[in-house]
């Protein structure tokens, strides 16, 4: 008869102080927005950089491989 041991060691959660869980959190919202709007929304007259077509034909394969409408 054989005995298998369990392993004992216990994992610790990662606590952050709400401040800086807020801060991540914010952090991570904004850079997923920006990241929504430039592949997604960012064309042509609505362009933040004016009326150019540089942003959209950098993210191009993106965007079409994300779905989005594009031409
Ligand atoms: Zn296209």
């Amino acid at each position: 008869m054989s005995m298998s041991t369990l392993p004992t060691t216990r994992t610790t959660p990662v606590v952050l102080p709400g401040t800086r869980a807020a801060l991540w959190l914010f952090g991570t919202v904004a850079l997923c927005l920006a990241a929504y709007y430039f592949i997604g929304v960012d064309q042509g007259a609505t362009s933040v950089f004016g009326n150019s077509m540089y942003i959209h034909e950098f993210v191009h394969d993106a965007r079409h491989f994300l779905g989005f409408p594009c031409h």
